[in-house]
């Protein structure tokens, strides 16, 4: 059992390789929680050793992710701390030492053979219909002949040497033991020939040299785990607590995103990129309650900030089976917890949506206008359909819509007159002072309040779906409402 009291040490490990995802965004919350729950530290360290696959970018947008989802880093490139450097680029030294310590204990080898002849080799296999596996070779050179071919100038890598008999047992947390012969398992390359590890070494010497507690990592991890073991094992070192989280399957259900505009990293119909999913109106609470619930075993309704999580936080009680994408869960936790951000914190959020549709925002205007559109917000940018009204300087309704259900136009424009008589004569428009007057009329004329206020809502607002109109329509002020309500007479005059 997890002992909670006990500060743990735990990592994110990306690799810059491109956009960070739901996958990589959940190990780190996952990580973050239990650093939290304990009173441990979250550390990120970059995995940059893989120079092909290498981003640029990639760093950058981990940090801004992990930043925008308030997952607070305690250690790591930028932030600091005392086990660093954070980068693994930075740490090729220590790697080159573990390996040859490696080598001088006899558990690596040099190994010299061309990438020419490995393929060759296993072409071979792959006609024998055999796992293709590295053959054996250079297992064989003595420390001599390996080192003056060293010294000649041969390249040469650094693979681990398994050994060929017997098995080995390696412990997952959710997963209890896990078993393979060794002979299933490879003689894995540990260094490169540039001089860089692979992810087998690299990952162990941090974890060791950075005392992590507990290594929390997604499931593409667990075929080479028992590798992972040997080596920690030949190092003599203390094993961290390995916990493979579940996978995530193909996302089902359509949800919200399925009528966006997503960037171009986004794959089909909807993204599972975080800085899409910012960009398409998701907060990081809605995402982090969405993805916190695919893997661990909590009811899957349950709406959490991220401090609830960090108190209910359990290791033990993460899933090891799949667990589905759904996109309509996101849009139901997202618009859940919009509603829980108070008014200013909302204005704040949907602020640069507004602006970023080129719409020139009054502050004033904007916090009037939250505690209208709150409920009706699943994701931010749904402001822009619904609210964007409010910074029009004019709305251009389409005609149709102004005709009242079951009334022509004629009758339609009646309407608009007598409203417009109405209004103008109240010294202002504030919701009060417009709702009795018109309900009156409504009363008086015998037709429905939805043919009297929806040609008023259509003319002020522009569209058929608004907020609470008399509300709207103060916050629109009188002088604009006026106007629009003009415009609309005219229109329907003229059609
Ligand atoms: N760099 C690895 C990856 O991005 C990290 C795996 C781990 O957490 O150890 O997949």
């Amino acid at each position: 059992m997890t002992d909670y009291n006990k500060p743990a040490r735990v990592r994110f490990a990306p690799s810059p390789t491109g956009h960070m995802h739901l996958g990589g965004a959940r190990t780190a919350l996952y990580n973050y929680l239990f650093a939290r729950r304990t009173g441990g530290k979250f550390i990120l360290r970059i995995e940059d050793t893989d120079q092909k696959r290498y981003v640029p970018e990639a760093e950058q947008e981990i940090l801004d992710g992990l930043n925008w989802l308030g997952l607070e880093l305690d250690e790591g490139p930028g932030v600091g701390g005392d086990y660093g450097p954070y980068r693994q680029t930075e740490r090729r030294e220590a790697y080159r030492e573990h390996a040859q310590l490696l080598v001088d204990k006899g558990y690596a080898f040099p190994c010299f053979c061309t990438p020419e002849r490995l393929a060759r080799v296993r072409e071979e296999q792959q006609r024998k219909k055999e796992n293709p596996h590295y053959d054996g070779t250079c297992r064989k050179l003595g420390p001599d002949e390996a080192a003056r071919r060293a010294a000649n100038g041969e390249k040469y890598v650094i693979r681990f040497k398994v050994p060929k008999d017997g098995s080995t047992t390696a412990h997952d947390l959710l997963r209890g033991d896990i078993v393979i012969e060794n002979r299933n398992v490879d003689d894995y390359v540990i260094l490169k020939s540039d001089g860089l590890p692979t992810y087998h070494l690299a990952a162990m010497v941090d974890d060791h040299l950075m005392q992590i507690t507990h290594v929390i990592r997604g499931l593409e991890w667990q075929s080479t785990f028992p590798l992972h073991v040997m080596i920690i094992r030949a190092f003599g070192w203390e094993e961290p607590v390995w916990v493979h989280l579940s996978v995530f399957r193909k996302p089902e259900g359509k949800g919200k995103m399925s009528k966006r505009d997503t960037s171009e990293a986004a794959k089909g119909d909807h993204s599972i990129f975080i800085k899409d999913l910012k960009e398409l109106g998701y907060i990081p609470e809605g995402i982090l309650n969405w993805i916190a619930l695919m893997g661990w075993g909590v009811p899957e309704d349950d709406v959490m900030t991220l401090d609830q999580m960090v108190e209910r936080f359990e290791l033990d009680k993460l899933t090891a089976s799949p667990a589905a994408i759904n996109f309509q869960k996101l849009d139901h936790f997202n618009g859940t917890h919009i509603r829980l951000l108070p008014d200013p914190e909302l204005a704040a959020r949907i602020k640069p949506f507004f602006v970023e549709a080129g719409y020139s925002v009054k502050d004033d205007v904007l916090i009037k206008i939250v505690p209208l559109i709150r409920e009706r917000l699943v994701t931010l940018d749904d402001c822009i359909p619904f609210a964007g009204f409010f910074f029009k300087d004019v709305v251009e309704p389409n005609p149709d819509e102004l005709i009242a259900k079951g009334l022509d136009a004629k009758r339609s424009a009646a309407i608009a007159r007598k409203t417009y008589e109405i209004l103008s004569a109240l010294p202002d428009l504030t919701h009060q002072t417009t709702e009795p007057p018109m309900r009156a009329y409504v009363e008086q004329s015998g037709l429905s309040a939805n043919q009297v206020f929806g040609i008023l809502r259509v003319a002020t607002t522009g569209q058929k779906v608004s907020p609470p109109l008399f509300e709207s329509v103060e916050i629109i002020g009188k002088e604009k409402s006026l106007e629009r309500l003009k415009k609309a007479i005219e229109i329907l005059e003229g059609m």
